[in-house]
């Protein structure tokens, strides 16, 4: 069965924008998974404790019969294979990061693998590409609609998209 899928992109290494496209590119070579939807592109001010350049985010929808654990290691051979990434410093800089947001309506708690994304709906750069191609779409565990999770939202760090 295919299921509607949204996956968070991010990068604050090299150069950003090649690197998002690149990803965008690796994800729809992976069998079983269409893209189906891409946000644009959102220059985002880092979270967190760790002082690091400004990231380039935005989020893509897929198709995928790959099982959500199939879909992590197959993300997580992109990040470490395709671009090299290390993990040094946790929420450090990263030449890329590739998260599973939702999985259709999945609610999933298993070591390693959180689905709904837990911190999704208090970060404003997932919520505002989110919003921009999923609006309507509800938070199998809040019971809210994305763009009502992006309202609620206290105003925080900058979002913009280039
Ligand atoms: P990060 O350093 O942000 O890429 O975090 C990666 C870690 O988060 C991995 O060890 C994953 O097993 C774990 N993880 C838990 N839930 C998710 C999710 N929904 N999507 C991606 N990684 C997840």
């Amino acid at each position: 069965m295919e299921s509607n899928v949204f996956i968070a992109l991010g990068s604050n290494q090299g150069d950003r924008e090649l690197a998002l496209l690149r990803a965008v590119a690796e994800v729809g070579k992976l069998a079983q998974t269409r893209i189906t939807a891409l946000s644009g592109f959102y220059d985002t001010e880092p979270v967190g404790l760790v002082a690091q350049p400004t990231f380039l985010n935005a989020v893509m929808r897929v198709e995928t019969s790959l099982s959500p654990r199939q879909l992590l290691a197959e993300l997580q051979k992109i990040e470490t294979g395709v671009f090299r990434r290390v993990r040094d410093v946790p929420q450090g800089p990263r030449p890329m990061d590739l998260d599973i947001l939702l999985y259709g309506d999945l609610v999933l708690e298993e070591e390693g693998l959180v689905i709904p994304h837990p911190r999704l709906h208090e970060r404003r750069f997932v919520l505002v590409p989110l919003a921009e191609i999923a609006p309507a779409v509800i938070h199998p565990r809040l019971g809210v609609r994305v763009d009502e999770l992006l309202r609620s939202l206290p105003s925080g760090e900058r979002v913009t998209r280039i």
